[in-house]
């Protein structure tokens, strides 16, 4: 019962992501708390597979993570440094010139790194910023010159090479580890992937990376079961009646659980023992009706995630990306880490 996270498959994604990119060493993005999936668990079961890189947004996110892993773990921070920001043992990705001398004032000596800008237009350093302070940032050795793709996910995408040319024409010859890819960048090949890659999503099961193991399941228990007679209506709105007896059941979630009410007849379905139950009438706040009259028997618990429904599958239906999906996922369900 509840939202059952997969640490194994977790860890098989970034095993199998870091494959697809063996000259490069493989982080993981864990910001927003693992993608809504617990990064204290998470990022632990990473570490002991092997993974010394990870990222998050915040600087708070990385003083949750920096006791829960050893020494040698790198944790870091893709919002730079802000004022107030406590960044012991963290390495902020200083975004502006601006970060670069409040960080080089506040942590002189303290490892950083540098984010450029290569065309997204939504964090790093412009070329001219980085060019006024490339010299001072190079002397002082940064661990990681890096930037980020907008257009991964779409592989014959023209920013893609624009971008990449971009990040080289700001970066070789630096001598500094760099890195450009998260999941889609490291599916786009070598030229892609520098020495360091970050993938996020697809350790959690996500697209791009269409080879990924599922990792949640997400198991409802129903509360009730009735029968509806033809012509009656069920939920809010009475914008669902049925054409003909129908037995309906209400599990105990709804959109202040992340299933979000775009659900509401959408075709997505629960499911029970690899039947589907379509979701009928609205989704409410902590309730969703499904129709179970063709399940071979009537449910104790149905499933929203699994192998047949993905985060993805899921997202389609409501209009998002399985990102948002991920990160939707409530903190009501029992979790359980397997
Ligand atoms: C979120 C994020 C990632 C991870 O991206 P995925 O598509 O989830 O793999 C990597 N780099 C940056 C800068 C990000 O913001």
């Amino acid at each position: 019962m509840g939202l059952t996270i997969d640490l194994q498959a977790i860890v098989a994604n970034w095993q199998a992501l870091a494959a697809r990119a063996p000259a490069a060493r493989a982080g993981a993005v864990v910001k927003a708390d693992a993608y809504g999936l617990g990064a204290a668990k998470v990022a632990p079961a990473l570490y002991a597979a092997g993974a010394r890189d990870f990222y998050v947004a915040l600087a708070s996110e990385g003083r949750v993570l920096r006791p829960l892993l050893g020494g040698d773990a790198r944790i870091f921070v893709f919002g730079g440094h802000m004022p107030g920001d406590d960044l012991t043992g963290l390495i902020p990705l200083l975004n502006s010139p601006e970060q670069f001398f409040r960080d080089r004032t506040l942590r002189r000596g303290e490892p950083f790194g540098i984010q450029l800008d290569s065309g997204m237009n939504r964090l790093g350093m412009e070329a001219a910023e980085w060019g006024a302070i490339r010299a001072e940032a190079l002397a002082a050795e940064p661990s990681l010159i890096m930037s980020h793709l907008a257009c991964a996910d779409e592989p014959d995408h023209p920013a893609n090479a624009a971008q990449l040319a971009a990040f080289r024409a700001m970066t070789d010859g630096t001598g500094v580890p760099r890195g450009l890819s998260a999941t889609g960048g490291i599916l786009l090949g070598p030229d892609y992937h520098f020495e360091t890659v970050r993938p996020g999503v697809g350790l959690y099961g996500g697209l791009p990376f269409a080879e990924a193991r599922p990792v949640v399941t997400l198991s409802l228990p129903v509360i009730q079961i009735r029968d509806v007679a033809a012509g009656e209506f069920v939920g809010y709105g009475a914008t669902w009646t049925t054409d003909r007896p129908r037995r309906i059941a209400t599990v105990n979630a709804g959109y202040a659980d992340g299933l979000h009410r775009a659900l509401t007849g959408s075709g997505a379905c629960l499911w029970s023992d690899g039947h589907p139950a379509p979701i009928v009438g609205r989704v409410s706040m902590d309730l969703i009706t499904a129709d179970v009259t063709d399940l071979p028997r009537p449910p104790d618990v149905l499933e929203a995630l699994n192998a047949q429904q993905t985060v993805d599958d899921l997202a389609d239906r409501a209009g998002t990306i399985g990102y948002e999906i991920l990160t939707s996922l409530g903190a009501r369900y029992p979790r359980r880490y397997v």
